[in-house]
């Protein structure tokens, strides 16, 4: 073992009391205090890579063995695009569309297919409907291994597409949402089964690859005043924080930033625990439930096995803020950042730019703030609510004129905001 490596053993303890938890497969939860188990930071904190261009080049702080091959497709690394847009702070944007299969999902389902390798596991399954999916599609069959993805049975099919065409087995269950989760149950370990749903509970070691976006934005431009991400799941800002949270208390970063959770309207769970300073799990779960709201967003979705506590804990100790945002606000963002931006993210992402044109209408940010927004998902990956009125139909011998005048007139279309 070389100097640079961690110099303990990996452990995985228990997020409330500390207990270990042992040799995996690892238990749900802490059976002394019901806390989750989660992989332990490196100690003391390695260096941070010189020049990284992709997510393994901080390996060192991910929870795989020396000797591991990472099960790779080129994932992190993403773009940080300053915004083209008059904003009254500067904005960025991470663009985690630009992973390989369009999702920030890819980072923590590399890890996840990675490490199901170093266990000798030869079967993947994911409950998921949506960018975990079609990630543990591709990183399965870049690892030859089988996949098997979960869903309820009104998913739209068009949605299970890509992941079968990566060669994984759909099952499209018929019955309640809890259904998906009971047959998760019966494809466990003890049968050859490895989950690799992004949640931390079924899946301990993928959350710590999420760290990674903190680390790239940090060691891009320093530590941003605000962090703006959609929440679904929760894994994602969760990662997030606790990869800026672990640089500030090694003494690689001299601060947090402020979190901005955003989610669909009328389901704003984390604002709800944020008024009613709950931050238990069960707490949480029971707000959760309380919830419910149709939404285009379909990513934005929470279930009960979400990290939603957690990301409560992490909006609350940054001094941050939780946001609702309506399918038609969502909807204006995604066209401002294909038409100002040339980004095209699914409304679920644009979600992220629709809470920032709230955050600069109410003045929140401070003039010469830097703010990140997370751009999760790619646009290419859902279907099209509404295309744009600029496919003109034309007869062969149109003159040139008239295709400028065509374009004239639209460009008097106002881009929605
Ligand atoms: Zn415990």
């Amino acid at each position: 073992m070389s100097a640079a490596l961690p110099a303990a053993p990996l452990q995985v303890l228990c997020d409330q009391c500390g207990r270990d938890a042992g040799t995996w497969p690892f238990a749900a939860r802490c059976p002394d205090c019901t806390g989750i188990f989660m992989v332990r930071p490196p100690e003391p904190a390695p260096p941070l890579p010189a020049s990284p261009r992709g997510m393994w080049d901080y390996r060192d702080w991910l929870p795989i063995a020396p000797g591991t091959t990472p099960v790779t497709l080129g994932e992190g690394g993403t773009p940080l695009l300053r915004s083209r847009a008059d904003w009254p702070f500067e904005l960025a944007f991470k663009v985690e569309s630009a992973n390989p299969t369009g999702s920030q999902k890819d980072r923590p389902m590399a890890l996840a297919i990675t490490k199901a390798l170093e266990l000798g596991q030869k079967r993947a399954v994911v409950a998921s409907t949506g960018s975990a999916a079609l990630a543990c599609a591709a990183y399965s069959a870049r690892a030859g291994i089988d996949c098997a993805i979960l869903v309820p049975a009104d998913t739209p099919r068009a949605r299970l597409g890509p992941a079968a065409f990566f060669g994984a087995h759909v099952f499209a269950i018929d019955g309640p949402f809890s259904a998906t989760a009971e047959l998760l149950g019966r494809l466990g370990p003890e049968r050859g089964w490895y989950r690799a749903s992004t949640n931390r509970r079924t899946n301990t070691f993928q959350a710590a690859a999420t760290r990674t976006i903190a680390f790239e934005i940090v060691q891009a431009m320093g530590v941003p005043d605000w962090v703006v991400v959609p929440v679904g799941g929760g894994g994602t800002l969760a990662g997030i924080w606790r990869g800026f949270a672990e640089l500030a208390a090694a003494g690689l970063a001299p601060r947090v930033p402020r979190l901005v959770s955003v989610q669909p309207a009328g389901l704003n769970i984390i604002g709800a625990a944020l008024a009613a300073e709950e931050f238990s799990e069960d707490g949480v779960a029971a707000l959760t439930a309380r919830h419910e709201a149709a939404t285009m967003m379909v990513n934005l979705r929470a279930n009960r096995m979400s990290d939603l506590a957690d990301v409560a804990r992490a909006v609350h100790r940054s001094g941050g803020l939780a946001l609702e945002v309506g399918d038609d606000a969502a909807l204006a963002g995604q066209r401002r950042l294909a038409c100002e931006e040339g980004l095209w993210i699914e409304s679920s992402g644009a979600a992220c730019h629709a809470a920032i044109a709230r955050l600069a209408a109410d003045g929140v940010v401070a003039r010469g703030e830097r703010v990140v927004g997370i751009l999760t998902g790619a646009g290419w990956r859902e279907e099209l609510g509404a295309v744009p009125a600029r496919i003109h139909d034309v007869p062969r011998d149109i003159a040139a004129e008239a295709v400028e005048r065509l374009i004239a007139d639209t460009r008097t279309d106002p881009v929605p905001n």
